[in-house]
């Protein structure tokens, strides 16, 4: 028994969420409450694997008792108790594991449940809540408790309203927890055997514990991952993926089920989600792979065993070839554990190149949902990369339709004969990126280049550096190179583009350049004529082996005033009108100053269309001037 003082506090106000949270489970989302059931053995079932833990790490408390999970239905009180020998928990664990929420985002995701009237409460144990959920069941709450720790038994109580309380407990107990339900007055079903036989052998038949109603084992079923592929239906992984990620009621993407017994032995099943939460706002996905060793788990949520940008998958890793009593830390060390990561990685890569192929509308679908936390591998992963390449798809100016975005490997298959780079342009949409002059010599020799709108497709990009033998380039580049044989094929039109532009090169545009550059100053790196240009006047361009300009954007956007832009080049097109006319100005002195501006003002213009900002004050003041100037020069008589 307990020798808590008098004075202790008994009494505890529940956390605001909490109270918020109860109220949506008895009001709103009470359509499906077999979850709770679910939830509560699952609770029970981690306490069992903590207690299993505990007893090998700790001689103290190993001792034969079998570790498992009892349902105990009483008719006549109406009174479920949902009992377990595991860990238990001390007076502070109660008052902090049963009052407080852990995870922030889970309200905010059941109050947008309740909203839509879908009630789906399913998620609820995956957004760590899941004993709430008992208040779907019952109007009364008891848990009590006893530590493997101590010898004092707890009782919790609550009523589900704003408070709970917490004393020393009357009767003797065991380790473990029970939780009893005092069921509402509808919830007589609850006490139904049949009922309770069919809610367990849905949800609960992987548990990896006994689970007995009364005297009967209700999951003795054996676990499917041993089984061999052919036996198994389709039902039956649908219903160990739903187990494993609380998603009741939803089926996964994809599965892919592993035997081997060399060079070790080991079954897995891993599976794909239909969804991806991350991208819903609800933060990293914090699930991990549950790892057995012959049949045992090890660990539930065993993270370290496949890289982050695979954090998404779902599944279980059982190997006779595991030791069963080591730390995670030590597991990290295992070799059979690293050679099972490898292994583990190859094939999902694998799966996922052969969904590629096969089936366009599957890998779209995961495309859409895990493309932005793939990618992420090809920093984290080097030996991996080129096959994660190969899984990323960039809308492009030969596919311009988002929802069929194109491959690496697509691009370099329609390649241009002697293309030596793979382009690429980013900027925040698909309109913006329209604008950008750089494009145009590209449109006018066909060559295809990626549109980034997302600049962490950008980053990938330039970490990638290289696919397939080409160079990955942006088109803002100093370092672009055309293709031979473009140039070739001008050559039979007779001429070469230099040498178009060197023949119609007008005679003072280079003096117009000098200008220009006196003007600009140290603003820029250079000013120089340009080959890429065909409409537009002037352009920006980023020096030889610099970053792209968007991508120094985001470095100084994160990196604020520690990060200094390069300089930029700015191109200009001799062809242009504007330019043509520019350079019989310059002959006459009283102009200079005129062609100072202007070349000032290309320089801005170019800055707006490559998504940097002007240097507003000086522009303003100089487009006034322009303005007055050309008004000047109007006649107001009428003609
Ligand atoms: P989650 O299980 O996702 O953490 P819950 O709201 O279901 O969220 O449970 C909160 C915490 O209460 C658990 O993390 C665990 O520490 C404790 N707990 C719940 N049920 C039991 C149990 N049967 N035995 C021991 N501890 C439990």
């Amino acid at each position: 028994m307990s020798t808590a003082e008098k004075t202790e506090q008994t009494e505890f106000k529940f956390q605001a969420e909490i109270k918020q949270l109860l109220h949506l489970l008895s009001h709103s989302l009470y359509q499906n409450r077999d979850i709770a059931m679910r939830e509560l053995v699952s609770n029970a079932s981690d306490a069992l694997d903590k207690m299993r833990h505990v007893a090998l790490t700790d001689e103290e408390h190993r001792n034969d008792d079998e570790l498992a999970i009892h349902i105990e239905p009483n008719k006549e009180d109406r009174i479920l108790v949902i009992r377990d020998n595991g860990i238990g928990m001390t007076r502070d664990e109660l008052v902090k594991n049963l009052g407080t929420i852990a995870h922030s985002g889970s309200l905010e995701y059941l109050n947008k449940a309740a909203a839509d009237q879908k009630g789906d409460v399913s998620l609820i144990g995956q957004f760590g809540v899941g004993f709430y959920s008992a208040f779907m069941l019952a109007d009364k709450v008891e848990v009590i408790t006893r530590s493997y720790a101590e010898d004092a038994v707890w009782r919790w109580e609550s009523e589900g309203t704003g408070q709970f309380t917490v004393d020393p407990a009357e009767e003797d107990s065991p380790r473990g927890t029970q939780i009893r339900l005092h069921l509402k007055e509808d919830m007589d079903e609850f006490t139904d055997e049949q009922r309770l036989k069919h809610i367990l052998t849905t949800y609960s038949t992987f548990v990896p514990h006994k689970v007995y109603l009364g005297d009967e084992h209700v999951n003795d079923q054996p676990p499917i991952w041993v089984e061999p592929k052919s036996s198994l239906s389709d039902e039956q992984y649908q219903h160990f993926y739903q187990y494993l990620s609380h998603r009741s009621d939803e089926k996964p993407l994809w599965h892919l089920h592993l035997s081997a017994d060399s060079p070790f032995q080991f079954h897995a099943i891993l599976y794909c989600p239909p969804s991806n939460y991350e991208l819903m706002g609800f933060g990293r996905e914090e699930h991990g792979i549950s790892m057995c060793a012959k049949r045992v788990l090890v660990q539930n949520d065993c993270r370290e065993l496949l890289p982050e940008y695979l954090r998404f998958l779902y599944g279980l890793v059982d190997s006779a070839d595991l030791p069963l009593n080591v730390s995670r830390e030590a597991l990290q060390d295992n070799t059979v554990f690293r050679k099972m990561q490898t292994v583990l990685v190859k094939r999902v890569l694998d799966h996922l190149a052969k969904i590629a192929d096969s089936d366009d509308e599957q890998f779209m679908t995961f495309h859409k949902n895990f493309g932005p936390i793939i990618r992420e591998g090809i920093s984290m992963d080097f030996a991996n990369r080129e096959r994660i390449a190969k899984l990323l798809r960039f809308t492009s100016s030969h596919a311009n339709d988002v929802e069929k975005p194109t491959s690496l490997t697509q691009y370099v298959e329609r390649i241009k004969d002697g293309q030596q780079q793979i382009y690429f342009v980013s900027g925040p949409d698909l309109a913006t990126i329209a604008q950008n002059p750089n494009l145009e010599i590209f449109a006018k020799k066909e060559l295809e280049v990626f549109y980034l709108t997302d600049p962490v497709d950008e980053f990938v990009l330039s970490t990638l550096m290289r696919f397939d033998g080409k160079d990955l380039t942006s088109i803002d580049s100093a370092d672009v190179e055309f293709p031979e044989s473009e140039d070739a094929k001008d050559d039979d039109d007779k001429k070469s583009d230099d040498d178009k532009q060197d023949e119609e090169l007008p005679s003072g545009f280079e003096p117009v350049l000098v200008l220009f550059r006196e003007a600009l100053g140290d603003r820029v790196e250079d000013v120089r004529k340009s080959n890429r240009l065909t409409n537009s006047p002037a352009c920006l361009v980023n020096s030889k082996g610099t970053m792209s300009t968007q991508m120094q954007k985001i470095m100084q956007m994160s990196a604020g005033s520690g990060f200094e832009m390069s300089k930029l080049i700015l191109e200009v097109n001799p062809r242009h009108p504007l330019l043509k006319r520019l350079g019989q100005l310059v002959s006459n002195a009283s102009q200079t100053g005129f062609v100072k501006d202007c070349g000032c003002q290309l320089y801005s213009n170019a800055r707006v269309l490559a998504g940097l900002g002007p240097d507003s004050e000086e522009m303003v003041s100089r487009v006034q001037s322009f303005m007055e100037e050309l008004a000047n020069s109007r006649s107001p008589i009428v003609t």
